[in-house]
């Protein structure tokens, strides 16, 4: 594929050019396209490969489809392990949404200020990057409701169960509605890694790079 031929939007076709981003990797070759169709994907893709942009251009076509009426609720969930991926991840959403209405994005990470986070989701909020202890946290403060999320994304879940967010993102998803599509990615895919893509997709598509 060819992101001129994915059907997005001028500007969002344009960030991607501003970005450099002309060629797609080989995840995003695999990846846009099945995301964009609506399928849960598990995607064996390490850092380096492009998978953050394989996983946000489903994410950022999703929340521009999504009604004004749901604004005030998020309709993309990201989950990363770490502040640090976190970061990267709003950064290179917010390059692909510069110029698009209403898609505004939340860095919700533990290791920084909470007041500054709550602050931020008395506005309307599209995505939300999330690492998953400091999103419980603002959960249970009902700083922010999950109820119209209609895609997830795991990145690194093999990193997750390393650090013991495995309890954490399963007790996140329970608050997600049932019909939901899920991108899962993962450096490797051993056997735990495989159990939680088990529990978290419905009938995925496999990438391997
Ligand atoms: P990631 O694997 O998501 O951590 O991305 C690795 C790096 O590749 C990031 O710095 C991206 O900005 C860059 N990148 C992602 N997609 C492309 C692309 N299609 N062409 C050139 N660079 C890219």
């Amino acid at each position: 594929i060819e992101f001129e031929h994915c059907g997005f939007p001028a500007t969002l076709s344009g960030n991607l050019k501003k970005a450099g981003y002309e060629v797609p990797t080989p995840v995003q070759m695999q990846m846009v396209p099945v995301g964009l169709t609506g399928r849960d994907v598990v995607a064996s893709a390490d850092t380096g490969s492009g998978k953050t942009v394989a996983f946000l251009l489903p994410v950022v076509a999703r929340a521009l489809e999504t009604p004004a009426d749901s604004e005030r609720r998020p309709v993309a969930l990201i989950l990363t392990p770490t502040r640090e991926l976190a970061i990267q991840i709003e950064r290179q959403a917010k390059e692909l949404v510069v110029g698009l209405p209403n898609m505004r994005t939340a860095l919700l990470v533990g290791g920084m200020p909470l007041p500054p986070q709550l602050h931020r989701l008395k506005r309307s909020i599209k995505i939300i990057i999330a690492t998953p202890g400091r999103l419980l946290e603002i959960l249970k403060q009902k700083a922010v409701q999950l109820d119209k999320v209609k895609i997830v994304v795991v990145d690194e879940a093999d990193t997750m169960l390393k650090m013991g967010f495995q309890q954490q993102v399963l007790e996140i998803l329970e608050q997600v509605p049932e019909e939901h599509q899920t991108l899962l990615t993962s450096a490797t895919i051993p056997t735990g890694t495989e159990q939680l893509a088990a529990r978290l997709t419905h009938d995925p598509v496999r990438i391997v790079i």
